[in-house]
């Protein structure tokens, strides 16, 4: 009980002045527990104190990294270099991002600022392209790269509201968490918004939860991109009257918007084929392969999708990813800095044992994964099916082995524990 307290530490609790109170939330000892005294007739409770450590976190942390964010910004051919790391192939989708990323950084430097009276508008992204061919990883690559906090959100879990499901600032709290809850940071962080292709007016996956047209949705993922000062519940959820917001201001957060956009080839030869009818022809409509066809989309396609016309403008810039081929798949396997394969290297160098794949097997594996249609995504699991009866024998198997995989263990045909050799020295 407060009043039972003694007077003890060396600052002084309160519990001697009967009306003592805490001169920031001016509540009583008696409910807000003992108070430290200061100089003077002022005093100060636990939870003022623990406030106050927030606010001077908050503030160390805003000057701290986030200050240094942009002293330097890479130039889109570094940022290029960087993606080569990560990404395999998808050259004009590295461009793209790379120029867009570029302007959008050097657009928050405080050179410009004041210095013109022309504002630069941001340039939100739209990426088009199959399932597992590096949208989300180019996305997420970029924002390691640039240091700035980056969250995945899915348009398919939005609903307007008042219907069951998300609010559109629930992604933007995603943006917070990665961000450490540093207000300044997530502005200038990265949002990448997948699946957006299935919330279009015309998709046929419309659910009985959500608004029917998905148009509501798209009105408010419209303003967030737009740039406006959202209220964003700390808790997540729904929001509702007597909840406490946190303020993001969205203009300088950049969107990176993904989709699948299944059929857009279709649309994309309708237009260019009905173009070549007006100069006189149809012959060159079925000479375009859907990689062609596809690196020619435009916003006008998008549109087609069912998406409204000042979301579709409010993403300038749109380019597509190619569906990996087998060899892109093999490369993906082999060549990314954290490539699989280097994966299962190094695991079982840590049992200080070799292992080698023969090319026949790894072409063996992204055949498979082109069977499945799943892009690399589908990789790992084969990889890990494949890995599974020697990963669970290694570690009682003899040091010093070299194993290599081949198409008959990728087939099945034969276990590989049988045959280790040893290593030469
Ligand atoms: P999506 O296009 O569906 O967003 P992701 O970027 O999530 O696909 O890809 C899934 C996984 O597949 C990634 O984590 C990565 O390991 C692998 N992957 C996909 N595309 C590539 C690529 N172009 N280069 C390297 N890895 C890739």
């Amino acid at each position: 009980m407060p009043s039972k307290e003694t007077p003890s530490s060396r600052r002084g609790t309160s519990s001697t002045k009967k009306n003592a109170s805490c001169s920031f939330c001016r509540k009583s000892y008696r409910d807000v527990g003992p108070l430290v005294e200061g100089p003077g007739d002022v005093y100060i409770c636990g939870e003022c104190i623990e406030l106050c450590q927030s606010i001077l976190d908050q503030e160390q942390r805003r000057r701290g990294p986030s200050k240094e964010l942009f002293n330097e910004i890479p130039t889109p051919k570094r940022i290029v270099e960087h993606l080569d790391q990560y990404v395999i192939g998808q050259g004009s989708a590295k461009r793209v991002l790379a120029v867009a990323v570029h302007n959008h950084y050097k657009r928050l430097t405080s050179e410009w600022e004041g210095t013109s009276d022309v504002e630069i508008e941001k340039s939100n992204i739209l990426l088009a392209g199959p399932t597992g061919s590096g949208k989300t990883l180019l996305a997420r690559s970029l924002a390691r790269m640039l240091n700035v906090p980056f969250a995945i959100g899915d348009a398919t879990t939005l609903t307007e509201a008042g219907y069951v499901g998300e609010d559109v600032e629930n992604l933007l709290l995603k943006l917070l968490h990665a961000a450490d809850f540093d207000v300044e940071a997530a502005q200038r962080g990265i949002l990448y918004i997948d699946e957006v292709d299935k919330i279009g007016k015309t998709s046929a996956n419309v659910s009985i939860t959500r608004d029917v047209s998905g148009e509501g949705v798209q009105q408010s993922l419209l303003k967030m991109l737009e740039g406006t000062v959202a209220n964003v519940p700390p808790q997540g959820g729904r929001k509702h009257p007597e909840q406490q917001y946190i303020q993001i201001d969205t203009s300088n957060i950049l969107f990176i918007v993904g989709g699948t956009f299944v059929g857009i080839e279709d649309i994309i030869r309708k237009r260019m084929g009905q173009r070549t009818l007006g100069f006189g022809g149809t012959s060159q409509r079925s000479e375009l392969t859907d990689n062609e066809l596809l690196s020619n989309v435009q916003t006008e396609d998008i549109l087609q999708f069912g998406l409204i016309p000042e979301l579709v403008g409010r993403m300038p810039v749109v380019s597509y990813l190619q569906q990996l081929d087998e060899d892109g798949l093999v490369r993906v396997m082999k060549e990314p800095k954290n490539a699989l394969i280097k994966q299962f290297q190094a695991l079982f160098q840590m049992e200080n044992c070799d292992l080698k794949f023969t090319d026949e097997a790894l072409h063996m594996v992204a055949a498979r994964a082109l069977e499945k249609g799943v892009g690399a995504r589908g990789l790992r699991g084969i990889l890990e099916e494949v890995m599974l009866d020697i990963m669970y024998d290694l570690p009682e198997q003899e040091r010093g082995s070299v194993y290599t995989v081949d198409e008959s263990i990728v087939s099945g045909s034969r276990k590989m524990f049988q045959m280790p050799t040893t290593k030469s020295a």
